[in-house]
């Protein structure tokens, strides 16, 4: 537990939330600023920051976990028609909250007040960029 920390806090019951599903590894609330409404948030229990932080062990203990609380959201409310699953790592990349968390952002209609946009720069980068950037990502991989 990390004293500084808004979602331990939550995990340990100092501040209150509206818990949806709870077991030994994960603790799942409703988001309080209800992006779309059912907007939810899936957190291990142990402090992580962010993905760089996971092991392999714990990302199976998260990742297994979020199939059936999507199907649970989904299954809640016929009007919801899709949902992003979203996960912000670092400031610059919208992470205001450092104990990682996995937003679940059921999705209604196009005009919903969420979105995200993917540029596509498919026609500027070059078939030698896509290559260098392959390999660059290739030779940083931990167990390559
Ligand atoms: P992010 O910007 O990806 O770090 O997401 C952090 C999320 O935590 C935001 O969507 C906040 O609305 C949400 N949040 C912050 N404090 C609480 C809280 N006490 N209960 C529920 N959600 C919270
Ligand atoms: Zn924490």
């Amino acid at each position: 537990m990390d004293n500084n920390c808004i979602f331990c806090k939550i995990i340990a019951g100092d501040i209150p939330s509206y818990t949806v599903y709870e077991d030994d590894k994960v603790k799942v609330f409703l988001d309080i600023s209800q992006t779309t409404p059912g907007h939810t948030l899936v957190i291990p229990k142990v402090h992580v920051p962010d993905i760089y932080a996971y092991d392999e062990e714990l990302a199976e203990q998260v990742f297994a976990r979020i199939p059936k609380i999507a199907r649970a959201i989904k299954n809640s409310n016929p009007a919801i028609k899709g949902m992003n699953i979203v996960n912000n790592n670092g400031e610059l990349a919208y992470q205001s909250v450092f104990h990682s968390h996995f937003h679940l952002i059921p999705r209604y209609s196009e005009d919903d007040t969420f979105s995200i946009n993917y540029t596509d720069n498919g026609e500027s980068t070059s078939s030698s960029q896509l290559e260098e950037l392959q390999t660059s990502i290739q030779n940083a991989m931990e167990d390559k």
